[in-house]
């Protein structure tokens, strides 16, 4: 499964220096996963030649303006290219009154199905599932209510040892030994042991979202041993006193969440407009954890399997 995440805004608060307000395009498989949309996000995407009728699922963490108010152009623009198929929001619930106020204002009769799920629960929850991954929201603390989300690709199946394969086998029994089982003879007995005709599966891969919050350590359990982090890294160290005040995080801080969730890399984002150059954030986070990296506008990450 294509599992990738594309930067289309890193900034905080307003668009500086080149860079936009919050948003990223997952691809997951075949289809997008949008996670918060900046004012920016439908020129980013329009940029990027991304078909925006592939975005089947949109994850808004909180209402701050810069996580969501491109949300209402894109939908309008969805329903200019007469869009027909479902499109669902998880976001705090106040989002559902906002979009339905703006479109009776202009009579617009959306094209398409808006499906709004709200998301008002504590601890980590499954909240979506499809074949190949699931998405999990969680808490965050940013002063007003605030998700981070977690997408797991779903446990992937055996790996059949081809060379190794009598010719007498038959699909049925391949399909076992593909869902972890040994196949058993009408007697209960071991006919083809799992481990000799199939290898173990790939591990299954995870990414973290986790804009915006203070220092938080609430949220290690739920983001353990991810393979990548995003973690909101608004200020440096200095600015510490501005982050406790604002519900941010800093550079140092983000790091160390990385570090104790075991995670494998740990990108940053959500910088403050006072930071044109980016250098001292990455400097402060690699002296906690050493596997970080900036997050830029229009880059790829990809997990690989
Ligand atoms: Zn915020």
């Amino acid at each position: 499964m294509t599992f990738q995440i594309k930067i289309l805004g890193n900034n905080s608060a307003i668009p500086a220096h080149g860079r936009n307000q919050t948003s990223q395009l997952l691809q997951l498989d075949k289809q997008y996963v949008l996670i918060d949309c900046g004012e920016a996000t439908q020129n980013q995407l329009s940029r990027q030649n991304i078909k925006i009728g592939k975005i089947k699922t949109v994850l808004i963490s909180h209402l701050h303006g810069d996580h969501y108010f491109g949300l209402i152009g894109l939908l309008s623009t969805m329903h200019l290219f007469h869009r027909n198929n479902k499109l669902t929001i998880f976001a705090p619930p106040e989002l559902e009154r906002i979009i339905y106020l703006q479109l009776e204002a202009s009579e617009t009769k959306l094209s398409f199905k808006l499906d709004f799920i709200p998301l008002t629960h504590r601890g980590k929850k499954e909240i979506h599932r499809e074949t190949q991954f699931t998405i999990q929201a969680f808490p965050l603390e940013h002063g007003i209510r605030c998700y981070g989300f977690l997408i797991n690709e779903n446990p992937k199946q055996w790996r059949i040892n081809k060379e190794n394969l009598p010719e007498e086998m038959r699909i049925q029994e391949i399909l076992t030994l593909k869902n972890g089982k040994h196949v058993l003879d009408e007697n209960g007995e071991v006919k083809y042991a799992l481990e000799k005709y199939a290898l173990s599966p790939r591990p299954s891969r995870s990414y973290a979202y986790c804009s915006d919050t203070r220092y938080y350590e609430g949220v290690i359990p739920f983001i353990k041993n991810a393979d990548i982090l995003y973690h909101e890294a608004t200020f440096g160290d200095e600015m510490e006193d501005r982050a406790i005040l604002t519900n941010h995080s800093t550079a140092s801080q983000a790091a160390s969440i990385a570090k104790k969730a075991k995670v494998g890399k740990l990108f940053l984002g959500h910088y403050s407009t006072r930071y044109k150059d980016l250098t001292s954030l990455l400097e402060e986070a690699r002296g906690i954890f050493k596997e970080t990296y900036l997050s830029t506008e229009g880059e790829t990450i990809y997990l690989k399997e």
